[in-house]
């Protein structure tokens, strides 16, 4: 009888092989990092088959660690870092370039040259995207380009194009099966989210020969199988990272939502069965296909979140852990007029702009540390409020209730702060690893190890809650509105 889900959770700066049992508690976390590749400015670039390697060291050892065969293994589920671009021979099985990682801006100047061309509009109602070098055709187009002789082989068939996914497919299966599931396709800009299919204009734009693409399938149904850990294991659940969160939180129903506080902070609306056009540059996206449902979402993506209580910790040194952020931050009353707008990269949704830098304003002789750090963890809130509002408002949905995930989620003083900005009660789950929970269920639902999302309901639990206070936060916002337009534009020439 197989007591276990195994989920494999292929994130940017790590390999996990995480264990389930039935009563979806994690039984085994084994966890190994990748290598970033750094080969000039704004490229980022993974080895796949170092990706592989420490994908498959970690399910071995996972296997080993807890003396299981294959045959306690009831099904392997999948989530992924989105959007990252691999191409690899089918004949040898060979990349033909490093993994671009969703991060990398090289092919930014070429998105450019599309929106010159008035194409943003067009590719915007066919993938629900913005035309950014964040998804995967322009950076297919670019390895096309690059690598000698690819194009040609492209057309002949000889090459593969797969999101980290699908490449972690073809490997478990020993090359057997090339497929992808909606959620991952639908960010590669090449994969109409209306029609469910690769949509010819758009590899005809991008001129993207369609034998490369995988076969896509639905976020839970068995697309495979695997001999590589003993005895067979189907693969039975598949579905980008914050989809798969979005889905270990159980958010099924549409409004409901959940935003994830790590590096930077993802927010996700179910919006159910209805794509939601956004008119404030909020991504419209795929979170599943469950049997013949498609459930659609909203995202929007803010670059810097918990890193900006890295920087505190690494850059100025005014703490030495990030949950030290939280004592430091209560050592004071409020941020007294400092506004402390992250824009070391950018910003992202709903601003988009990428020549805003970081911005510490507002700054008096009786500033201390205890206010920067209250200012970092305000800035963390209200740039989720902003988008949290946007979503509120492209949709027409209230949202009433937040989930919240990853790292600096466990900060109670910034989900109270949540909470008082956006007027919404927020709960956290017990378990953290709702990304992998995700995975895991999508997997099990496909294997009946369980039943339906009304039995997964249970396994999610609550650790806290947070509620609106009294406390007044309008002078806040005000100064962070200033704030973030004093920010924008600064890097512009
Ligand atoms: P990722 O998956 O993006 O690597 P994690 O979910 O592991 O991120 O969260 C790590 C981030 O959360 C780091 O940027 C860290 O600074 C921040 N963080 C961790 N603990 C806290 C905390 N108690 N308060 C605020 N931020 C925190």
């Amino acid at each position: 009888m197989s007591q276990y889900i195994l989920t494999i959770d292929a994130g940017t700066t790590s390999e996990r092989a995480i264990l389930f049992d039935h009563d979806a508690q994690i039984k085994e976390i084994v966890q190994k990092d990748i290598n970033q590749i750094y080969p000039h400015p704004g490229w980022v670039e993974h080895d796949p088959n170092e990706i592989w390697s420490t994908q498959l060291n970690t399910l071995k050892e996972l296997m080993v660690r807890k003396k299981l065969e294959a045959e306690a293994i009831a099904a392997i589920g999948i989530t992924n870092q989105r959007e990252t671009t691999i191409v690899w021979d089918r004949n040898t099985g060979e990349p033909v370039y490093n993994a671009i990682v969703w991060q990398d801006r090289r092919t930014a100047d070429y998105c450019e040259s599309l929106k010159e061309k008035g194409l943003l509009e067009s590719i915007q109602n066919k993938t629900g995207l913005l035309l950014d070098a964040y998804f995967s055709a322009s950076k297919i187009r670019w390895i096309l380009d690059n690598v000698d002789g690819a194009q040609q082989k492209a057309e002949r068939g000889d090459l593969a194009f797969g999101t980290v996914d699908s490449w972690i497919i073809w490997q478990l299966t020993q090359g057997e099966v090339h497929v992808s599931d909606v959620s991952n396709s639908s960010r590669t800009m090449l994969f109409n989210i209306h029609s469910l299919e690769w949509d010819e204009e758009l590899l005809s734009i991008f001129n993207i020969p369609k034998k490369m693409l995988p076969i896509v399938k639905s976020s839970s149904e068995i697309v495979g199988y695997t001999s590589l850990l003993g005895g067979q294991i189907p693969i039975g659940g598949v579905a980008g990272d914050q989809q798969a969160a979005l889905f270990g939180h159980m958010c099924v129903s549409p409004g409901m939502c959940k935003n994830t506080y790590g590096t930077g902070c993802f927010a996700m609306l179910n919006t159910g069965e209805k794509i939601v056009k956004s008119k404030n540059m909020l991504l419209s996206t795929i979170a599943w296909k469950i049997g013949n449902r498609v459930t659609y979402a909203l995202e929007g993506s803010i670059f810097i979140g918990g890193a900006i209580v890295q920087w505190l910790r690494d850059n100025l040194k005014i703490i030495d852990t990030a949950p030290e952020i939280e004592t430091l931050a209560l050592s004071v009353d409020s941020s007294d007029g400092v506004v402390f707008v992250p824009g070391f990269v950018g910003l992202g949704a709903p601003h988009w702009d990428p020549y805003s830098t970081g911005t510490l304003i507002g700054l008096t002789r009786g500033t201390e540390n205890g206010h920067i750090a209250r200012a970092a963890l305000e800035a963390i809130a209200l740039q989720s409020m902003e988008v949290l509002q946007t979503m509120a408002e492209d949709s027409g949905i209230e949202i009433s209730q937040l989930h919240v995930d990853g790292g600096a989620s466990l900060n109670n003083l910034l989900m109270q702060l949540q909470a008082d900005l956006s007027r919404l009660s927020i709960v956290r789950p017990v378990v953290n690893e709702t990304t992998a929970m995700g995975a895991a269920f999508l997997a099990g639902l496909a294997v009946k190890f369980w039943s339906d999302e009304t039995e997964l309901m249970q396994y999610w639990k609550q650790d806290a809650s947070f509620h609106p206070s009294d406390s007044d936060y309008d002078q806040v916002k005000t100064n962070w509105f200033k704030g973030v337009e004093r920010s924008k534009g600064w890097n512009k020439k």
